[in-house]
């Protein structure tokens, strides 16, 4: 199964997309955490990376279209893989489609985790990584309204696009997303 979390800044996507990972035994691609590394690692496409990000600027999407294309051909990915702050914007819901069309597998879900903002500020304020800064995210809210939000149209209009509330526990969260992916397995078997 192929399933893409979208969510604003502190929606909570990388500990579900974890725990959701788990649950099915498939890949977790996370676009942020491979921008991070590649930056701590100290290669060329990391520095140029956080150029954008510590700034709360989306990546190029040449960027990280080509490290989501390398990261399809490990192997773990072939049985399926949740998605993570990718894809951000409808080019690259687009050309995931269209790389996932080469591989036989469509996305089969995409679950949109709903957090007021008001408890997004909140929640980045008390986590403190490098990027959450007020200013900072402001600027990466401001830019999930206008690039990432369209692409939960994409999605709909492709009939997998589910929402579930992203407040409460991770426990409670996770729950609905579990009952979310169960629901779309039995449909589609
Ligand atoms: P969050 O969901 O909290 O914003 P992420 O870890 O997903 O955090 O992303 C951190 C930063 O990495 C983003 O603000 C952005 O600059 C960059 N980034 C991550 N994924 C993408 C993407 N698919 N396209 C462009 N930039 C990205």
């Amino acid at each position: 199964m192929r399933i893409v979390l979208v969510g604003p800044p502190g929606a909570g996507k990388g500990t579900q997309a974890q725990r959701l990972k788990d649950y099915l035994g498939v890949a977790h691609l996370s676009t942020g955490e491979m921008l991070r590394e590649a930056h701590q690692a100290g290669t060329a496409l990391g520095r140029q990376a956080a150029e954008y990000f510590e700034a709360g600027r989306l990546v190029p999407d040449d960027v990280v279209v080509g490290i989501v294309a390398d990261r399809l051909n490990e192997a773990d990915c072939a049985d399926g893989c949740v998605f993570d702050g990718f894809p951000r914007t409808v080019a690259q819901a687009e050309t995931l489609d269209a790389m996932l069309a080469e591989r036989d597998m469509p996305v089969d879900l995409a679950i949109a985790v709903e957090v007021p903002e008001s408890e997004v500020f909140q929640r980045l304020a008390a986590r403190g990584r490098a990027d959450d800064h007020v200013e900072t995210v402001r600027e990466r809210m401001g830019h999930y309204r206008r690039l990432t939000q369209p692409i939960l149209e994409y999605y709909h209009d492709q009939g997998v696009l589910r929402s579930i509330d992203g407040t409460g526990t991770p426990d409670e969260v996770f729950a609905r997303i579990r009952r979310t992916v169960d629901t779309a397995r039995q449909t589609a078997s």
